[in-house]
């Protein structure tokens, strides 16, 4: 995260936060629970993908801004390559979802008030997001996660709110259930739905080549296919752990899994001969990257 500041009483204040995309080289998934999600074990890990959110903090308010007022003052607006130029910039989109979450929690904005004109109240924040995705959308790789994470983590920084990381993890665990491990980052053993992380020991660089399909894949989608398919044999975690504490590639080839992939496989059949062509090409292992379409080689 890097403050662009302008002086102490510059209000223009600009916050740019890089925050990269996730790889699970493992991910163990039990069946569907009464609540309707799955219980999972996964090793998740940032590479270095990233989506870049700018936000910029004007309390002259949205005067100065006449064409982008939408939720509470804070507006959005997205460039970047492929599908990122079709998300939708309005409430839907996780970064918006983020600031919404924090505004409610913390009170701020909740003495604002905008006038038929638009002016807002004296303390009203208005915050300008900008969003650069690179992280290819619905492709298994927490792009969206991602993005409210850093809107969580900028705000935070831009408001002075100073929260606490365990505080910010309760907020991005009620948007999501990869959001909690995008604001630790690093590598992580991820429990419970995904949202319960510890950090693990890595040693040394993996090299990965990320295939994107033109088309994306749902998450849910692809979950309602696992439900349709034989319970996968249970598998543990420990190899691919110990092959990242010790740095050893070919065995973290060796290990890499993904109970999603065949369900993901029978959703976009395309993608098992593409995999194999990974592997034809000299790949050490290659896998379906989360839900997928994203195909990950090593
Ligand atoms: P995960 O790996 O966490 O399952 P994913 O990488 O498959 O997620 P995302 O790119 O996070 O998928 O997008 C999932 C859905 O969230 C898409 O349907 C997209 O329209 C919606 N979405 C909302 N906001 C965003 C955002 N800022 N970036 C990407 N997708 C977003």
């Amino acid at each position: 995260m890097e403050r662009v500041g302008h002086g102490e009483h510059d209000p223009a204040t600009t916050i740019r936060v890089r925050i990269p995309a996730k790889i699970n080289p493992h991910l163990a998934v039990g069946p569907r629970r009464p609540d309707g999600y799955h219980g999972i074990v996964s090793v998740m890990q940032t590479v270095s993908l990233y989506d870049t959110l700018r936000i910029r903090g004007a309390p002259d308010g949205p005067a100065a801004h006449p064409s982008s007022r939408r939720l509470m003052d804070v507006s959005l607006t997205i460039d970047g390559p492929g599908r990122a130029v079709s998300l939708p910039a309005d409430s839907s989109n996780l970064v918006l979802v983020a600031a919404e979450r924090l505004m409610a929690l913390t009170g701020i904005g909740a003495d604002r008030h905008v006038d038929a004109e638009g002016a807002a109240g004296a303390n009203a924040p208005f915050v300008h997001l900008h969003l650069t995705k690179r992280i290819p959308v619905a492709a298994g790789m927490a792009g969206g996660s991602a993005d409210a994470a850093a809107t969580l983590v900028g705000l935070d920084r831009l408001w002075g709110l100073d929260l606490g990381i365990d505080a910010l993890r309760d907020i991005a665990a009620g948007i999501g259930a990869d959001v909690p491990f995008c604001l630790v980052g690093s590598t992580v053993l991820a429990t419970g739905v995904g949202d319960a992380v510890a950090r693990v020991l890595t040693r040394g660089v993996s090299h990965w080549v990320v295939g994107i399909d033109d088309e994306p894949l749902s998450t849910a989608d692809v979950y309602a296919a696992f439900d349709d398919l034989p319970a996968p044999t249970p598998t543990e975690p420990d190899l691919v752990l110990h092959a990242l504490r010790t740095g050893d590639v070919e065995t973290l080839a060796a290990a890499l899994h993904n109970d999603l992939q065949p369900a993901a496989f029978a959703l976009r059949p395309a993608l098992v001969a593409r995999h194999a062509a990974m592997l034809d090409a000299g790949a050490l292992g290659a896998l379906v990257s989360g839900s997928g379409p994203t195909l990950l080689a090593l």
